[in-house]
């Protein structure tokens, strides 16, 4: 049974029962309109309720029936909405757990809404490429005004119940909300007054300027680039508060299916199903469970050790942060109060919230202090000796079942492992810039790391709210080998006749937040060069000599106000020395520089990724070509839209990638090979993915 209907007096409570989530697929929506139709027929009913069981609303739609676009199969949400809207009777919405997508879109539609406090609303559909489809832009523009709806579907950010009563979304809060609905359906049927009708309301769209409008789009353009759905939310919002409803509603529903059917939505989908599918570890024997993590701690409180602390302590994880002196832990804890009070600032974590969590976090300069912890994450020096050295420190003082795990950007864990007496409890996580904000963890796997250790850092991630994606142990894992080729890359072209403003801007154009050399630059150029020194190149390979120029020169990036640009604040303009530097380095190589296509530069830059990409599939570092796509979307910055380089690799043709992979490997030397994974695939010889489980995330390519 999919919906219960039960009678308290004469109030009918409608309970949708479809665990874990409460989707709003089609049997519930049968069962909804069947108990809605006995509500009606039912004379000694006088209200009704509507809520979820299990402490939660609803979490939406079915995703595969939105993808299949068979949603709308009646009952469809649609008919439910306006079935409730129509009905003579008074529907209160309780609302609890979470409230999102077609799930807040049905309690829209209801007379009343009662949340609590803490339940989580919000329409989160862009986040797949879509739009609310079923109403919800119409209503939540009707209740609470355009401009908090602009705010709430371009986001897709959730809110809180209480934020809820304050934008006007709910009409009151409750501990209980079910009783609390009960008692106001019950109220609402004695008053006998007219029932309020979401989409009819117009007191808060009566006297909105259209500019309103062109200024969001104005505001969001730079944002959204390629993608689609922001800008329709947009166009749908606007004719929520122009035009009457059922046009309103017509056109909400056209806009849902275009962005359905566009290629930024197939991307994004491809990405939830990623997302999912990494968590999975096809290796670990079954019934291994994570240990619990109550307490934890972080050595080194630089610019990552910070970050990682903030993470475990908004996560409501208390964690200690050990600084080799009294000095650099001040130094620190000044940066983790700074990066808090910008949260606040930011909108991201209420002040109350924020001081919670900062609370969590314990300074301390002792090692005597860790022996609480049940995960210390290491984020020291990125020196091997120094790791080591740190790493048998800890394995004297940590509780014997500890985890000790390291935020190594490239160095080798099984040999941080070795530095202890218990390899099987180490492993890498590997959290990225900054850390409290960055989504990605990739952890790391070293030859001993027992199954319950890797079980627990892939849980972990999932409780610190982040996408955990299990990489092998290698020179630079997953995301850093890839990023190699890529920069290399980038500096080749640079020899050959492209400038530093021309590459970034082409990637730029694509969707990065920033181009590779940009990145470059704000990452240091000289720690970019320290960690290109410690790599042995096979014989026929080089490394361009651009990058070690520029740091000779003191151009060590934005820190020197002087890079691949120089810089004006953050403003970064072209640079003629660098010019002449570049031209210099062409001229010694013998190489004639010439007008490079931006097409070409976008795909010398790209393919070496897919390339690098499947050659990590093919060596096991890598589980699945979905996890290698999230890498880069959550951790180097790859568009979403576009779905990651392995699913843009197989849109964008796979036998160009060879191609270009051929030419670069006639130049460059024999690593830059084609991948015999990326031949096959290309042939048409079979998916990148071997295991059974990846399956389930590579076949979303094709949704
Ligand atoms: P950082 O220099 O900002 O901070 C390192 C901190 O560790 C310093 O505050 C230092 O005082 C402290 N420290 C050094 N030795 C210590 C010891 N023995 N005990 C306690 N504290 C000690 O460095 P960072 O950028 O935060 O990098 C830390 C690690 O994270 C490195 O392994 C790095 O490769 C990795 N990492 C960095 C980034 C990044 O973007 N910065 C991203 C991912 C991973």
């Amino acid at each position: 049974m999919s919906v219960s209907y039960r009678l308290v007096g004469d109030v009918g409570i409608l309970t949708v029962e479809n665990p874990p989530v409460n989707a709003l697929g089609h049997a519930v929506r049968a069962g909804l309109l069947g108990a809605l139709g006995r509500a009606r027929d039912d004379v000694t009913v006088r209200a009704l309720v509507l809520h979820g069981g299990a402490g939660t609303f609803s979490a939406g739609a079915d995703l595969h029936e939105v993808i299949a676009g068979t949603a709308r199969e009646a009952p469809s949400a649609a008919e439910l909405e306006s079935l409730i809207e129509g009905l003579a009777k008074p529907v209160v919405a309780a609302i609890e757990g979470a409230c999102l997508g077609g799930g807040l879109e049905l309690a829209l539609a209801c007379h009343a809404r009662i949340a609590s406090p803490g339940a989580t609303l919000g329409l989160p559909e862009v986040k797949l490429g879509l739009i609310p489809g079923s109403g919800g832009t119409l209503r939540l523009t009707r209740l609470a005004g355009p401009e908090a709806a602009l705010e709430a579907i371009t986001s897709g950010a959730p809110f809180t119940g209480q934020r809820a009563l304050e934008l006007g979304v709910v009409d009151g809060l409750a501990a209980e909300p079910l009783a609390a609905a009960l008692e106001a359906a019950a109220a609402l049927a004695r008053a006998d007054a007219p029932l309020r009708v979401t989409s009819e309301l117009t007191a808060r769209t009566a006297r909105v300027s259209p500019e309103l409008f062109a200024a969001f789009r104005a505001k969001l353009a730079a944002r959204t680039r390629g993608q689609i759905a922001p800008l329709r939310a947009v166009d749908a919002i606007e004719a929520a508060t122009m035009r009457p409803a059922p046009e309103a509603l017509r056109l909400e529903r056209e806009y849902a299916d275009e962005c359905r059917d566009s290629a930024p939505r197939r991307a994004l989908t491809h990405l939830f199903f990623a997302e999912r599918a990494a968590r999975r570890v096809p290796d670990l024997p079954p019934g291994v469970t994570p240990r619990p993590i109550e307490r934890a701690a972080v050595i080194g409180a630089g610019t990552m050790g910070g970050g990682i602390a903030m993470t475990f302590a908004n996560a409501g994880i208390p964690v200690a942060l050990l600084e080799l002196s009294g000095e650099a832990l001040a130094r620190g804890l000044a940066l983790v109060d700074k990066n808090y009070q910008a949260s606040v600032a930011r909108g991201s974590l209420d002040a109350a919230r924020a001081a919670e969590a900062r609370a969590r976090i314990t300074g301390v300069t002792d090692y005597a202090a860790l022996g609480q912890a049940d995960l210390i994450v290491e984020a020291v020096y990125e020196d091997l000796e120094v790791k080591r050295e740190v790493f048998a420190r800890l394995d004297r003082v940590a509780a014997p079942q500890a985890i000790l795990a390291t935020n190594t950007s490239s160095l080798d864990v099984d040999a941080i492992a070795a530095a202890t007496a218990r390899p099987a409890q180490v492993v890498g996580t590997h959290f990225f810039s900054p850390a409290h904000v960055m989504r990605l963890m990739e952890n790391v796997r070293g030859r001993a790391s027992s199954p319950e250790t890797l079980a627990t850092v892939m849980a972990l991630a999932r409780r610190l709210g982040k996408v955990a994606v299990l990489a092998g142990n290698c020179d630079g894992f997953i995301g850093n080998r890839m990023l190699m080729y890529y920069g290399a890359e980038a500096e080749f072209l640079l020899e050959e006749g492209a400038t530093p403003a021309q590459i970034d801007r082409v990637i730029e154009e694509f969707g990065f937040a920033m181009g590779p050399l940009a990145v470059r630059d704000l990452a240091g150029n000289d720690v970019g060069f320290a960690i290109r020194k410690r790599r042995r190149l096979p014989a026929d390979e080089r490394w361009s000599p651009i990058l070690e120029r520029l740091v000779g020169a003191g151009r060590l990036g934005q820190k020197s106000g002087r890079g691949y640009y120089r810089y004006e604040g953050r403003r970064r303009l072209p640079d003629p020395e660098v010019s002449a530097l570049i031209e210099a380095v062409s001229r010694e190589l013998g190489i004639t520089r010439r007008d490079i296509p931006d097409e070409e530069i976008l795909a010398r830059l790209l393919h070496p990724l897919v390339n690098e990409g499947a050659r990590l599939i093919e060596e096991g570092i890598a589980q699945r070509s979905g996890d290698v796509d999230l890498v880069y979307v959550y951790g180097y910055g790859f568009p979403a839209w576009r779905g990651g380089p392995m699913y843009w690799g197989r849109r964008a043709g796979l036998q160009a990638v060879v191609e270009t992979m051929r030419g670069l490997s006639a130049t460059h030397g024999a690593r830059w090979r084609p991948a015999a994974l990326l031949e096959r695939v290309a042939a048409g010889g079979g998916g990148w993915d071997n295991d059974a489980s990846a399956a389930a995330g590579g076949a979303t390519a094709d949704h």
